[in-house]
């Protein structure tokens, strides 16, 4: 599977364009359709189909260009059952949800299979993809390259962080990560540089 970067938005967030034997997927397009659907038709020569797009929490700057591209792709949205009380707040989307995501749940893309984690802490519903076999994890704003998810906003909670966190931790092997702000990393990194994740990976 291949995962591509876009930057979009004021607030830097990574856009992800997954591919997989033609077929496509978009991951938190936060803003800037024009230049997400640039990314993709440089990547998707053959004007294969979007297959879905998602986000792994309904905040605005993960979601504000969703309808645009759901409508312009005719596409899907998908999105974690427990950001829907998020989602209904925001009456002016412009989006319905096709597909209601939940723990356990497998998204299929190609030949590739992410599996759905509940990672609550940022919001409610937020939502990580576990890719095995390729062990490539997108963990919207759980975690960053330096730092952590805010847990200050509505629905947010330091406790669910700390325990999506703990779960994360425990995988094993080496993985990449895909935030949703800022660089790649990978997980043996940064519990080499987070005594607070390491002590978590121990216990
Ligand atoms: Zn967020």
């Amino acid at each position: 599977m291949k995962v591509k970067k876009i930057e979009v938005g004021s607030l830097e967030t990574n856009c992800y364009v997954l591919s997989s034997d033609g077929e496509y997927a978009v991951i938190d397009p936060g803003a800037d359709a024009d230049k997400i659907i640039a990314g993709l038709e440089s990547s998707n020569r053959e004007g294969s189909e979007v297959k879905f797009v998602l986000a792994t929490h309904f905040h605005w700057d993960h979601v504000e260009a969703a309808a645009d591209l759901v409508n312009r792709l005719k596409t899907d949205f998908y999105l974690g059952e427990k950001d829907l009380d998020l989602f209904q707040q925001s009456s002016d989307s412009g989006l319905s949800t096709d597909r209601i995501l939940k723990e356990g749940d497998t998204v299929n893309l190609g030949s590739n299979k992410l599996k759905v984690w509940e990672t609550p802490g940022h919001t409610p519903g937020s939502i990580s993809l576990v890719e095995e076999k390729e062990r490539k994890l997108l963990v919207g704003d759980l975690f960053f390259s330096s730092g952590f998810g805010r847990t200050d906003l509505p629905g947010g909670s330091r406790s669910d962080l700390e325990d999506s966190l703990a779960r994360v931790v425990e995988l094993d092997g080496d993985w990449e990560i895909f935030p949703g702000h800022g660089p790649t990393f990978h997980l043996e990194e940064k519990l080499n540089s987070s005594p607070f994740l390491a002590d978590m990976r121990q216990e």
